[in-house]
């Protein structure tokens, strides 16, 4: 079924943030927590141009065993230091259902990533805990799955669950994924789930970043997630769909020209 259990409104992040009810969050931060200067000079970037939340991934689900894995809990001792340095809460992936336990009460969103939409046993232990969850959307998965994986957490006791569409797999590899944005508008009429897109893994390209953010908000969309990096050729993940700090600063101001627009 399409019904994920109620009642549900805006998502209290904590730190005076609320996601969901008609102010537009943007979270932004780079693919993943490289070093303390890198996450620094990022996170102190992106808050003077008025991000609400520093993403940053210490976990990382990579697809290649050879590729750079995260710098796991020295990451998230990072990511702690960022906060404090910025006042900006934190979103980091979760992958293990081992680690929700510890990782809840350090940080102020946990993420579900595409590749573990439908790892039941996390979503449980997700479930058992009251930080709020950002579930992304299956790269392969249906609106109703996406749901019902919301419903995993929601049925469980965590009320605080946060949906992310973050592009599907197509035929069309001319962009890294397709990006579905008619499912924002859809989903908020089966849910009152917040619903917040991702264009970065989205599209794979930076260039397309800024027009598709304007794009979902256009659509309804309760927030962004956007990767930011300070030096994005130098990147260990994701550089090329990575925003620089002028670039992010940018379309933080045409954000605010398209929200008083709307
Ligand atoms: C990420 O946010 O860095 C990430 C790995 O995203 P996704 O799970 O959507 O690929
Ligand atoms: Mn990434």
């Amino acid at each position: 079924s399409l019904e994920v259990s109620g009642p549900q409104g805006p998502v209290e992040v904590g730190r005076g943030l609320s996601i969901g009810g008609g102010s537009v969050a943007v979270m932004a931060g780079p693919c993943s927590v490289e070093s303390r200067e890198q996450l620094l000079e990022t996170a102190r970037g992106v808050a003077s141009s008025g991000a609400s939340v520093l993403r940053g991934g210490a976990f990382k689900p990579r697809s290649n065993p050879y590729s750079f894995q995260g710098l796991g809990s020295q990451g998230i001792d990072l990511l702690l230091e960022a906060r404090e340095d910025t006042g900006l809460p934190i979103v980091t992936e979760v992958m293990s259902p081992e680690d929700v336990e510890w990782l809840a009460p350090q940080v102020d969103i946990l993420q579900v990533g595409t590749r573990s939409m439908q790892n039941f046993p996390l979503l449980k232990a997700l479930g058992r805990v009251d930080t709020p969850v950002l579930l992304k959307r299956g790269m392969a998965s249906t609106v109703d799955e996406w749901l019902q994986a919301a419903e995993y957490i929601l049925a469980g006791g965590n009320s605080r669950v946060i949906l992310c569409e973050r592009g599907i797999r197509s035929f069309d590899k001319s962009t890294r994924n397709t990006l579905d944005l008619s499912i924002v508008p859809l989903v908020k009429s089966l849910t009152h789930l917040p619903v917040v897109v991702d264009p970065s893994h989205a599209t794979g390209k930076r260039h397309l970043v800024a027009p598709m953010s304007l794009a979902a908000l256009a659509a309804g969309a309760d927030g962004l997630i956007v990767e930011v990096h300070s030096r994005p050729e130098e990147a260990l993940c994701d550089g090329p769909q990575s925003l620089d700090l002028p670039a992010f600063d940018g379309l933080m101001n045409r954000i605010s020209r398209l929200m008083d627009a709307l």
